[in-house]
């Protein structure tokens, strides 16, 4: 049997989680507040993802912007992250850039896209 501790990162309160399992399978989960930390747990032991945040340049902005926030549109696999990372790293956008446009579709063959979180006009 192996245990595992987690802090969960579903709220601000972060409660200490110990999981238990045994190849592979969750036998207990202990710590918790709230469902949500079983459910982050549960999660975290067996299929971890992430949402990723970060920059990508622009060019052409009028406002002087060289760079635009973004996010992935969705949880990647946490073991993709450096990849998704790299991919936006060699990104480079034109302005205008709006809320919501996808920047980069199926970011590293994750299927998931990255979307702008800011306007840049
Ligand atoms: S278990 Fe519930 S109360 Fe505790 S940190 Fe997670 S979400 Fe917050």
């Amino acid at each position: 049997m192996e245990k595992r501790n987690l802090t969960c990162i579903r709220c601000p309160i972060g409660c200490q989680i110990e999981v238990e399992m045994d190849n592979g399978q969750v036998l207990s989960v202990k710590g918790n507040s709230c469902p949500r930390g079983e459910q982050y747990a549960r999660k975290e032991v067996t299929n971890p993802t992430r949402i990723v945040t970060s920059t990508v340049r622009v060019s052409g902005s009028r406002s002087g912007a060289i760079t635009v926030s973004c996010k992935t549109a969705e949880d990647v696999p946490k073991d993709k992250m450096f990849e998704v990372m790299q991919a936006i790293s060699e990104l480079q956008v034109s302005a205008p850039v709006h809320i919501g446009d996808v920047l980069l579709e199926n970011a590293a063959g994750t299927g998931v896209n990255i979307i702008a979180t800011r306007e840049v006009d």
